[in-house]
């Protein structure tokens, strides 16, 4: 299964497939996680506050893990619908469906709010809508600009596979929480989509 674009432009159906391959790779790199690697564990504490041994643990299963259900879940990719655009939006998942499979369920309990409030994640998945910020954004990310269309797809994967929440968007927003308040750090889905795209070079 995978990425499935519905409707997209070529383009986009390109850009699409490189991503999958991409991201697949990057978070099949989370069993390094839980090795002694200074830069890994900088990396942990810089966007969760923590880079503790329980904490790089649950950061690798859930990694691992999304790339499980990446490969075995089809996950629908389309255009925001003309009306509902917003210039300011790069991407957008429905958050909160009212029938769900909770994906995350049989995860071990973490700091990490949705592994025990379970919420998101449906059957059918709801698809990941591209909005107008979409076209502006590179492809994948460069280590001096993080923020990219690969970023934006491993955002909206977190909120329907892991189930975080959006509490803030932005490198220095999503640092500084890393750094004042690792727990809510911990369900922010900007944050993890930042950690993926900082692994992606790891
Ligand atoms: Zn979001």
């Amino acid at each position: 299964m995978g990425l499935l674009t519905i409707d997209l432009g070529m383009g986009d159906q390109l850009d699409i497939l490189k991503i999958n391959r991409d991201l697949i790779n990057t978070l099949r790199k989370a069993d390094k996680i839980t090795d002694e690697n200074i830069v890994m564990n900088e990396t942990c504490r810089y966007w969760f506050g923590d880079d503790s041994i329980e904490w790089r643990g649950q950061l690798s299963v859930n990694l691992s893990r999304m790339a499980t259900l990446i490969n075995i879940l089809p996950i629908k990719i389309q255009y925001t619908h003309i009306h509902n655009r917003l210039s300011t939006r790069n991407a957008c998942v429905l958050m909160r469906p009212t029938d769900y499979i909770d994906y995350t369920q049989d995860l071990p309990p973490l700091g990490f709010l949705t592994a025990t409030h379970a919420q998101l994640s449906v059957v059918p998945l709801s698809p990941i809508s591209l909005d107008s910020g979409w076209s502006t954004l590179q492809l994948l990310p460069h280590c001096e600009y993080l923020d990219s269309k690969f970023k934006t797809i491993a955002h909206e994967l977190t909120h329907i596979l892991l189930g975080t929440y959006d509490l803030t968007y932005g490198i220095m927003p999503c640092l500084n929480l890393g750094m004042r308040n690792p727990y809510t750090a911990k369900n922010n889905a900007d944050n993890w989509a930042y950690f993926i795209s900082e692994l992606y070079f790891l």
